[in-house]
């Protein structure tokens, strides 16, 4: 099977380098060629443009920043939409929202393509070790014939429903993920104050039932001050600025969200879009 694979960042690199290493005909493209250097270097293919890398393909993947970029490079100039054969694959792997998911089906089927949205959980280090979690929303057969590929890139497949519902389950939990390192930090931020020692304060909330066990995973990093990313706090603060406007489409409230997105936003503002999201702490407590 030809595969081509549009978004070679901190998750598209490693997930790419998983679809080589299955074996497959790998073609790539990435705004910045630099990061398919050791891709290139291991047998895939470099395309000039997302029209390019889309001509031969069975099967593309987009793991891209945000829905614009998703629809500048699909239907955009040289985008690769109108570009892929009739009956081919387009699996996007972007966290994007629900009723973008639901548009790009539908540009999809006008030129014939077949549209699965597969956001993944799980991070960097999941995304080297193919351990990433994808939620679908689409077609069950389209999901069954590229079922062998996810496997390659993640260790479970759960296929929400229809198109946009793998986006809508994406979002939830990120929700979930944002609010909870937020409520940490400022509980965290509040002892540290009254005096309680740092790592103390840690071994008895990440401890506790109350707190979410995911936490623990950037105890160190707060402890060190070490942010450097894995998921970027920018695409965090840009999942809950998604999430707020898909309610705002259903006519959902989400206040505590909306607070929480507006934090995020102040951190990004200044300059810690680039660092990981658990610098959240650092914005809060400083
Ligand atoms: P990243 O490292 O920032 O990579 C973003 C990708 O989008 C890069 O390939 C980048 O190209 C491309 N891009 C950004 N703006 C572009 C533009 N204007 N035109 C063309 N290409 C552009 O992000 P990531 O962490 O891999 O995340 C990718 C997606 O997965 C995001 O939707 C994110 O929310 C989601 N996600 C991330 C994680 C995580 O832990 N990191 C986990 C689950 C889901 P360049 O290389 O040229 O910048």
């Amino acid at each position: 099977m030809k595969i081509a694979f549009i978004g070679l960042g901190i998750m598209g690199s490693r997930m790419a380098a998983n679809v080589l290493n299955g074996g497959h005909s790998l073609s790539v493209y990435n705004r910045t060629k630099n990061k398919a250097e050791s891709l290139l270097k291991n047998g895939a293919k470099w395309a000039d443009s997302p029209e390019e890398v889309a001509k031969d393909a069975n099967v593309i993947i987009t793991m891209l920043e945000n829905p614009d970029v998703v629809e500048d490079l699909a239907l955009g100039k040289n985008g690769f939409l109108p570009a892929l054969k009739k009956g081919s694959v387009w699996i996007d792997c972007s966290t994007v929202n629900p009723s973008f998911s639901k548009k790009m089906g539908e540009e999809a089927e006008k030129h014939g393509i077949r549209f699965l949205d597969a956001p993944v959980s799980g991070s960097k280090e999941p995304a080297a070790k193919a351990a990433l979690i994808f939620l679908v929303g689409g077609q069950a057969d389209d999901l069954a014939e590229v079922q062998p590929l996810l496997d390659l890139m993640g260790n479970k497949t759960i296929h929400i429903g229809d198109t946009g519902k793998g986006s809508v389950m994406k979002i939830m939990i990120n929700q979930l993920l944002g609010q909870s390192m937020l409520a940490f930090s400022e509980s965290l931020s509040l002892g540290i104050a009254l005096g309680i020692d740092k790592s103390k304060a840690m071994d008895i909330l990440l401890d506790s039932a109350v707190t979410p066990p995911i936490l623990k995973a950037f105890r160190s990093r707060i402890e060190d001050e070490n942010y450097e990313p894995n998921f970027p706090l920018k695409h965090l603060q840009k999942d809950l600025q998604l999430f707020t406007d898909t309610a705002y489409e259903y006519e959902k409230a989400t206040p505590s969200t909306n607070v929480a997105k507006e934090i995020y936003a102040l951190a990004k503002q200044k300059n810690q879009g680039d660092l990981d999201f658990s610098s959240i702490f650092k914005f809060i407590n400083e």
